[in-house]
């Protein structure tokens, strides 16, 4: 019988997690003559919180700036809540202001204050009067532990600190999907749960989310799929139990044994 602190099992899943919100079809992209992503195909749903894995070079990175076109794809489409992402132009910020991003460096605004650097995305994108964005980003301050860091700069901060309110200034555009490209890679030991803690909160509150990490123990509690790519391909996908317990192709045990 299910212990009511088992995570939720595949049946419950489906049921908490809602439509395709992120959806790309046969993407493709090369660098010269590096083919980096082969034929991707990747729905996630609605709530649904994805953890892409795999070893260094495989196309993790290509992904997501390709998700949020940083990168410019090949062939292929690619579509948020139902609407594709044009290549370029006005619906392209508008579009891209859906995606949230939080890179390996926490990237802040370093001549800017915390809360200003929380602030000036809603105010210059989204619209939000001065006084409702401070609000806003004080609420979400507050929520990533950094709220009394408010008028200080990125330079006085700690790594993960910076990295809490790299994802705060992301929340505040209100995004429909978060992306998370190795955040915690670039942060001293002490400081990646801090990061992880938050990020696992986000995901109990239902956002969406692209993870790209080599912290398992985050992949086995907080997701709901893993994918793993390897040489530009997705070459495997299943849940975080049948992924660490049985990983089927030989790419993926073998990429498992080295982590150990
Ligand atoms: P990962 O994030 O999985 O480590 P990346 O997506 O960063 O992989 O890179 C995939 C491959 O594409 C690597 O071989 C990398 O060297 C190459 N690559 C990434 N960005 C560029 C670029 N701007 N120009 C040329 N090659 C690139
Ligand atoms: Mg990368």
């Amino acid at each position: 019988m299910a212990h009511p602190h088992d995570p939720p099992a595949a049946t419950e899943n489906a049921e908490r997690l809602g439509g395709p919100l992120v959806v790309l079809t046969d993407v493709n992209k090369h660098f010269g003559e590096l083919h980096v992503l082969k034929d991707i195909d990747m729905t996630v749903r609605r709530g649904e919180v994805v953890v892409v894995i795999g070893p260094s070079g495989s196309g993790k990175s290509t992904l997501c700036r390709a998700i949020n076109r940083l990168e410019p794809i090949d062939s292929g489409t690619i579509s948020i809540d139902g609407k594709e992402l044009p290549a370029e132009g006005k619906d392209l910020a508008r579009l891209r202001a859906d995606v949230g991003m939080v890179f390996q460096s926490f990237n802040l605004f370093a001549h800017k204050t915390i809360l200003e650097n929380v602030t000036l995305g809603p105010t210059k994108v989204r619209g939000l009067k001065g006084h409702e964005a401070k609000k806003q980003a004080m609420d979400l301050l507050e929520r990533v532990g950094v709220a009394n860091q408010a008028g200080k700069h990125p330079a006085q901060l700690s790594g993960g600190q910076q990295q809490r309110v790299a994802i705060a200034r992301a929340l505040a555009m209100r995004p429909k999907v978060m992306l998370f490209d190795e955040p915690t890679s670039a942060l001293d030991p002490e400081m990646i749960t801090e990061v992880l803690d938050v990020m696992t909160s986000l995901a109990r509150e239902g956002m969406t989310m692209i993870v790209v990490t080599h912290e398992m123990g985050f992949a086995r509690k907080a997701a709901d799929r893993v994918i793993f790519m390897d040489a530009g391909q997705i070459v495997e996908e299943a849940t975080p139990e049948e992924f660490f317990t049985n990983p089927r192709s030989e790419r993926a045990k073998d990429f498992l044994s080295k982590l150990l």
